[in-house]
């Protein structure tokens, strides 16, 4: 077996005397020894045996071991959320006086993070603007530990180098935290590019259908191993139902993100040049800012596709009222279309100012491009335009 595709499907918890073919779902907080020797030996980290689930589990462990295999990584650790797989690489690596370099246009809930809870414990940071990496490097400081980013990033759909990044943080010795949520690790593999930590919210593609929330960092042993310490202390730790299902999914994953991107590229295609639309933004199309890094490091344009409607917010909000098919949700990475109007939704506390700065007009919808039909999904989308 050289393919991963193929060694993910094939990683498997081992299996028991029953000779199932499927997984067994491992729900049990705790597991025990045989003797107090093999329970002293576990408890000196002598053998790999489980011991309690907020360590380690088999159902999560088989998750990891295939996130492993994707992304090209040595080990990882497994997290309840998305947000919990962020917060703990940045307590695993970063102290009191650190200072941390990220790129502007970030997950909300990731920036809540850096400017409110960072701060409590002394750790500073400075935004750099995603479609312009040549100003990074003046945002570097004696005290920086570590640049944060997302490609392609929410909801902008900005691309980020991930060769020059490694460049900088080469130079002075920083290390390259990246959130691979958006492109999965079946189009893009940042620690081929040298990326040291590779974060998910598995909640979004990698689940594929909106079913339970998780998150995973990945790396090189060494650096996991911090993770796994602070998590195994702290307790964010990914729930064996909820890796059980994660894992199933990720047998799927390639089959379904070729089709998300398939969808995604057609929809994208077919309403560029709409006269309702100033504009339509895809990473594989010829018009993006940064087609040319997409194609050097993404295998397709990703499920997720971008418009800015002529009208504004309130046509944003008329539009989302005349959709008959797509769902109006604030997730992302399901089977099924979801359509959101950031500017009136998930960003509406922000100033007009403050939205701009990280890409977001106020037309803008974001669209989660599902497995349903193509034409069903352009049609829907084509017939609310119209009457927006
Ligand atoms: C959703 C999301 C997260 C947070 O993940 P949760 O599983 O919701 O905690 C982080 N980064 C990106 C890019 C996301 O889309």
């Amino acid at each position: 077996m050289k393919h991963p595709i193929s060694k993910l499907i094939r990683t498997q918890i081992e299996r028991t005397n029953e000779m199932e073919h499927s997984q067994p779902m491992y729900l049990t907080s705790s597991f025990c020894f045989d003797n107090a020797e093999d329970m002293r030996a576990a408890f000196a980290d002598e053998t790999e045996d489980n011991i309690y689930s907020r360590f380690s589990n088999p159902n999560v462990q088989e998750f990891v071991d295939r996130m492993c295999t994707l992304e090209g990584t040595e080990a990882g650790f497994a997290t309840a959320s998305g947000m919990s797989a962020i917060f703990a690489s940045f307590m695993s690596f970063l102290k009191q006086g650190d200072h941390l370099l990220a790129c502007r246009s970030i997950f909300g809930s990731t920036h809540t993070v850096i400017t409110k809870y960072l701060p409590k414990y002394g750790i500073e940071h400075s935004y750099a603007d995603a479609g312009d990496i040549s100003s990074w490097e003046a945002a570097i400081k004696p005290n920086t530990k570590m640049i944060y980013l997302e490609t392609p990033t929410n909801p902008a759909l900005e691309i980020i180098d991930l060769e020059a990044v490694r460049k900088l943080a080469d130079k002075y010795g920083l290390l390259v935290n990246v959130d691979n949520c958006f492109a999965t690790p079946v189009n893009q593999q940042p620690a081929a590019w040298g990326a040291d930590l590779v974060i998910h919210s598995a909640t979004k593609w990698l689940d594929g259908q909106g079913r339970v929330l998780g998150g995973v960092v990945l790396g090189k042993k060494e650096l996991i191993k911090e993770v796994y310490l602070f998590c195994r202390s702290t307790g964010p730790s990914l729930s064996p139902f909820n890796a059980w299902i994660l894992s199933k999914s990720l047998e799927t994953l390639e089959v379904r993100m070729d089709r998300h991107a398939s969808n995604a590229m057609y929809l994208a295609e077919q309403l560029s040049g709409h006269p309702k639309l100033s504009w339509v933004k895809y990473p594989f199309l010829p018009n993006h800012p940064q087609y040319a890094i997409a194609q050097k490091q993404m295998q397709n344009g990703g499920g997720i596709v971008c418009f800015e409607l002529n009208g504004g917010v309130e046509a944003g909000r008329k539009f989302l009222n005349n959709l008959k098919m797509l769902s109006l949700s604030a997730n992302l990475g399901d089977t099924r279309s979801i359509a959101s109007h950031p500017a009136s939704t998930t960003h509406g506390k922000l100033t007009e100012a403050e939205r701009m700065a990280v890409g977001i007009s106020p037309g803008l919808i974001r669209i989660s491009v599902g497995l349903e039909n193509k034409q069903d999904i352009l049609e829907d989308i084509l017939q609310a335009l119209e009457l927006s």
